[in-house]
């Protein structure tokens, strides 16, 4: 199988990296030259519990040096996958895959208007990496992939890609409800994300505060009436679950905290934004959510105004 990643920062790297090092073919597309040169000059330097190892994927900043492919997975930032995927409908094969493994709601959706909506596979990872500089990558953490056709049809496809995303050690399983998968991720980043790129914190220390427990909980249980309004099968220990996860992750920055820090676009608008959207359609209130997204698009509106 040959494949192209687009958008090669910490997670593309990551499955780009562990992918050839199982053997296929891989090329990684950039926009981001000096990451793409320093790949080809020394190749992808990935860090895993302190130990370090190189690997040499192909890297591009063209993508009509790649040739046709016949899986793209897309791991651009939200932000960017309407440009990801016009390049991705000129890459794949006329049987050929494209795959979101993006946090947030409408990556697959935008997918499916540039390609047939039936060549779209989308999913979640709990594999984590960090991007350390140009061509250098931290390997952060590991857990299962979920995938599966993103319109109703064969799950052949999903199947053959998750046999070989598993060959390169991310243990992947095919889903028969990824609408519901994506959403109880997005719970996820719903309940963190913003809050704590808002305030500055850490992800377990919106457990601290009875105050700040309750902004998450109620921004999950805005989201999950959306959800449950558009049909998807909502598990019941969703806030349960959010708090865990916040524990299990108590030391970290999430994502959005980390853009803000750095002062870079965040996925807002595919988070609490997309929720926002989706409940405008349903005639659902999401005040809470609403704030959010005002507040974080408001806070990226003035980078380097202050
Ligand atoms: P990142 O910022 O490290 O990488 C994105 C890369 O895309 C950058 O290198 C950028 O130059 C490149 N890019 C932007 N526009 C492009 C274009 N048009 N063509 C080609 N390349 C382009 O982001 P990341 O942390 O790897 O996250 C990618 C996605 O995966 C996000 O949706 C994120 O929420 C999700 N995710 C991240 C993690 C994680 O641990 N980092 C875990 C799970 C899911």
């Amino acid at each position: 199988m040959k494949i192209a990643v687009i958008g090669a920062g910490a997670m593309g790297s990551l499955f780009g990296g562990l992918l050839t090092e199982s053997g296929v073919e891989v090329w990684l597309l950039d926009i981001w030259e000096a990451h793409v040169n320093t790949l080809n000059q020394s190749g992808l330097t990935i860090e895993r519990e302190g130990i370090t190892r190189v690997v040499r994927p192909n890297a591009v900043t063209n993508p009509q040096s790649i040739g046709k492919v016949d899986l793209v997975i897309v791991f651009v930032k939200s932000t960017h996958t309407a440009a990801a995927a016009k390049t991705a409908a000129e890459l794949v094969r006329s049987d050929g895959s494209v795959l979101t493994l993006q946090n947030g709601m409408g990556n697959a959706d935008i997918l499916s208007q540039a390609v047939a909506p039936g060549k779209v596979l989308a999913g979640t990872t709990s594999h984590g990496a960090t991007l350390l500089g140009p061509g250098q990558i931290r390997h952060a953490g590991i857990g299962p992939t979920r995938i599966g056709p993103w319109a109703a049809g064969d799950p052949a496809p999903a199947q053959k890609v998750a046999r070989v995303l598993t060959d390169a050690g991310i243990e992947t399983k095919v889903t028969d409800d990824v609408h519901a998968l994506i959403w109880h991720k997005l719970f996820i980043n719903v309940g963190i994300n913003a809050i704590t790129a808002l305030t500055g914190i850490h992800n377990g220390q919106i457990l601290d505060l009875a105050a700040t427990r309750d902004l998450s909980q109620k921004a999950v249980e805005e989201a999950m009436s959306v959800a449950r309004a558009k049909g998807i099968n909502v598990e019941k220990d969703v806030v349960d679950h959010v708090f865990q996860i916040a524990e299990a992750t108590a030391a970290n920055r999430s994502s959005m905290g980390q853009d803000v820090d750095n002062r870079r676009l965040t996925e807002i608008n595919a988070i609490n934004g997309a929720v926002v959207r989706e409940a405008r359609q349903l005639g659902v209130a999401t005040p809470i959510n609403a704030t959010l997204a005002a507040l974080v698009e408001t806070l990226e509106s003035h980078y380097g105004k202050d």
